[in-house]
């Protein structure tokens, strides 16, 4: 079968995205600096011979020969807020540099390529729910800037790359994603609000919980991820891939609560983070008339197996 690069491919949605590409029979590049990544999440794949594990940074010319390559996931980029503002110029450099070395890369060989945007490009939205035609509403000078306009200028970049030089390009736009191998000490509020209740530490939420989120389960989000590579006419796309179901923080603590049994306390800073979105929500149906793709994961069954993952 074909070769595919994965790049950030030992991160949290990487993994899962390598382990099925291999079970589909493909062959599996994975390219990670390992800088938000873990090792660990790729354990059990890199005893198969159609699974290679290169460690390198994508921001730096790619000096290994991958010719044969036919598609390219690029999803390097540190994710969680806590990651992106304690590596702003990392985050910078892989979406704007990093992105660029990518997409010269599918100009070269001439292979497929999606690009890993994000619902951050919408910033605070004043559209709800967020459709792909939305424009946004982002801060360009404050603390989730280095992640949020990266990303946009990685989108500006596969636009002028697919109609100056042509590129097979599409372009993901992922919502809030969460299941195992999340890092447990990623600072997302899933991550976060799981390891709290199960040590029966106090959960604290940031300004007055009212604040939304819709929370997708990652298998979900990977078989949306492979139709917007591999759905015929996707060149040139954007696609909105999340869970449509939205949820109050506060609501999702109680949820998590309730679930791991658990005896924590919840406590409310009353104060909101800087620029910190207050609802987001994907409309997808682009996504589910055009590639025919919804989530199937129901949050308190994603919830449990993630639960499940941190007890081991
Ligand atoms: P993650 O931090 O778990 O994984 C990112 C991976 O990229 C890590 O393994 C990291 O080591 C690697 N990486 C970072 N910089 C690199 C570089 N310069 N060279 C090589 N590898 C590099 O994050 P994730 O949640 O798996 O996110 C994956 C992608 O999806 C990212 O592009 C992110 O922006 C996007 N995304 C994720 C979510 C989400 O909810 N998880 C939401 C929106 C967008
Ligand atoms: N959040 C919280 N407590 C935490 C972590 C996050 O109240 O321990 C809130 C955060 O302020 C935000 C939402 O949960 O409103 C989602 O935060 P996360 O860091 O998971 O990602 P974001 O969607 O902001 O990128």
């Amino acid at each position: 079968m074909q070769n595919c690069l994965v790049t950030g491919g030992a991160g949290f949605i990487g993994s899962h995205l390598c382990k099925s590409l291999l079970d589909d029979g493909y062959k599996i590049i994975c390219l990670d600096n390992l800088i938000t990544g873990n090792k660990q999440n790729i354990e059990g794949l890199l005893s198969n011979s159609n699974f290679e594990f290169i460690e390198a940074d994508i921001v730096q010319p790619i000096r290994y020969s991958l010719d044969a390559i036919r598609y390219v996931f690029h999803l390097a980029s540190p994710a969680s807020p806590i990651d992106y503002q304690n590596l702003p110029e990392e985050t910078l450099l892989v979406n704007s540099q990093g992105t660029v070395n990518i997409l010269n890369l599918a100009k070269n060989t001439k292979a497929k390529v999606l690009i890993a945007s994000t619902s951050e490009i919408y910033g605070d939205p004043e559209k709800h729910p967020q459709k792909e035609t939305y424009w946004g509403n982002a801060n360009s000078f404050g603390p989730r800037s280095c992640y949020d306009e990266s990303k946009r200028f990685a989108e500006a970049t596969t636009y002028v790359f697919l109609n100056k030089y042509g590129i097979d390009a599409r372009i993901i736009r992922i919502f809030n994603t969460y299941g195992p191998n999340m890092q447990k000490d990623d600072g997302r509020v899933v991550s976060n609000f799981i390891n709290w209740a199960l040590h029966g530490e106090t959960i604290k939420i940031d300004g007055d919980g009212s604040q939304t989120r819709s929370f997708c389960y990652v298998t979900d989000l990977v078989e949306g991820i492979k139709k917007a590579m591999f759905v015929e006419s996707t060149k040139g796309e954007v696609f909105n891939l999340g869970n449509p179901e939205e949820y109050k923080i506060s609501d999702l603590a109680t949820k998590i609560v309730d679930l791991t049994n658990s005896k924590s306390q919840v406590i409310y800073s009353g104060t909101f983070r800087p620029d910190d979105p207050m609802q987001r929500c994907p409309d997808i149906s682009k996504a589910r008339d055009f590639l025919n793709w919804e989530p199937k994961v129901k949050l308190t069954d994603g919830l449990m197996r993630t639960i499940d993952f941190y007890r081991s």
